[in-house]
C-alpha cells in the first residue's frame, strides 16, 4: 500500500512526501477537533492564534458541515479556472511539455475535476468543473538552480511584469522547474508541490511549485515506469492535478480546509482508487485528452466526504 509518511511538521497545504509500495487504500487519520491548524499550501497545517471561524454558508443550513472538510470564508476561484505553465529550466527534448499541456486542457470537464464542484463560497456559488489552458512561457534559469519560496514568486512576477503570461487573478501559474532544479525549502523532502498566493502587480495571483520528480523518484513518483514512458512527467501531473484543485477550492488559504489545516486533495494524497493496466505494465486510472495518467483522489464534499477519482 502507499504509505503516507509525515514529517512532525507535515500536518496541512504543501504536498507531502510519500515513499510507494504498491497501490491500494491508505489509512489516514481521523479528522479529530483536538486541534484547528490552517493550511502553509505545502500539505501541513499551522497553528493559527486565535483559530479561524468555522463558516457556514448560505443556503447550507445552520448545522456545521459533517463532510470533513470546512468552509471558512475566503473565496474560491469562480467560472472556468485558467491554468498557466511556466517551464523553468531546461525542458528542451522532453515529451513533459507534450503530456503536460495535454492534462491541462483536458482536466477541465472531466468526472475526476468535477469533484470540485462540491466546494463553493460563501455565496453559495460552487465551483465550476472548467479548467483553460490560457498559456504558458519559459524561464531560462533566471534564478538559477536552487529556488527559494521568495524566487518562486520572483519567477512568477516577471513572467507577469514581462507580459510573456497575461495577468489574470482567476488563474493559477504552475511554475515546472526541471530535474536539475531544487526548492530549498523543502522540495524532495518536505513536499513535492506546493500552492499559496501573493500580491503581483497589485493584484491577489495564485500560483505554484511542482518540480520533476525525476529529482528523487522514490519519494515524489507514483512508479517509475509510468503510461507515457516519462516518469517525472506523469510524477508531475498528479502534481499538478492535486495543487489545482486545491487552489481552486482554497486559493488564499483561508476557504476549505480541515482541521488539521489539510485541504481537499491531501486528505487523498497518494492514493489512486481503482487502476488498470497499461501497455507498458504501468499503472493508470483516467484517461484525460487521449492519454492515461495515474492521478491521485481528490475529496468530495458531500454524502459525509470521501476520496473519489469523480463525482457524483
Ligand atoms: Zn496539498
Amino acid at each position: 500500500m502507499h504509505k503516507l509518511i509525515r514529517s512532525p511538521f507535515c500536518a496541512a497545504g504543501l504536498l507531502c512526501l510519500v515513499t510507494s509500495t504498491a497501490f491500494g487504500a491508505q489509512v489516514l487519520a481521523p479528522d479529530t477537533d483536538e486541534a484547528d491548524l490552517v493550511p502553509t499550501g505545502k500539505g501541513w497545517g499551522e497553528r493559527a492564534y486565535p483559530a479561524p471561524p468555522r463558516v457556514n454558508a448560505a443556503g447550507h443550513g445552520a448545522k456545521p458541515s459533517s463532510n470533513g472538510i470546512f468552509y471558512h470564508g475566503g473565496p474560491v476561484l469562480l467560472g472556468a479556472t485558467h491554468a498557466y505553465y511556466i517551464w523553468y529550466g531546461n525542458w528542451s527534448g522532453n515529451s513533459a511539455t507534450t503530456i503536460l499541456s495535454n492534462l491541462a486542457s483536458s482536466i477541465g470537464g472531466s468526472p475526476y475535476f468535477a469533484i470540485n464542484t462540491t466546494y463553493y463560497d460563501g455565496s453559495n456559488t460552487h465551483v465550476t468543473n472548467a479548467v483553460n489552458y490560457a498559456g504558458s512561457t519559459t524561464d531560462n534559469y533566471s534564478q538559477g538552480t536552487a529556488l527559494s519560496d521568495a524566487a518562486v514568486q520572483s519567477v512568477v512576477a516577471s513572467a507577469i511584469n514581462s507580459g510573456r503570461v497575461p495577468k489574470d487573478t482567476n488563474a493559477v501559474y504552475f511554475v515546472l522547474t526541471s530535474a536539475d532544479v531544487n526548492e530549498t525549502s523543502g522540495f524532495c523532502t518536505q513536499y513535492c508541490g506546493w500552492h499559496t498566493h501573493g500580491t503581483i502587480a497589485g493584484s491577489d495571483i495564485k500560483y505554484s511549485f511542482v518540480g520533476n520528480p525525476d529529482r528523487c523518484p522514490s519519494a515524489c513518483e507514483a512508479q517509475t515506469t509510468s503510461p507515457s514512458g516519462n516518469a517525472g512527467a506523469d510524477g508531475m501531473a498528479s502534481i499538478i492535478a492535486h495543487e489545482l484543485e486545491e487552489a481552486v477550492t482554497d486559493p488564499d488559504l483561508n476557504a476549505w480546509y480541515d482541521r488539521r489545516g489539510q485541504e481537499n486533495a491531501d486528505k487523498c494524497a497518494w492514493t489512486f482508487g481503482t487502476t488498470s493496466t497499461a501497455s507498458n505494465g504501468s499503472q493508470y486510472n483516467m484517461v484525460l485528452g487521449g492519454s492515461q495518467y495515474l492521478i491521485q483522489q481528490n475529496w468530495v464534499n458531500a454524502s459525509g466526504g470521501y476520496c473519489a477519482l469523480s463525482y457524483p
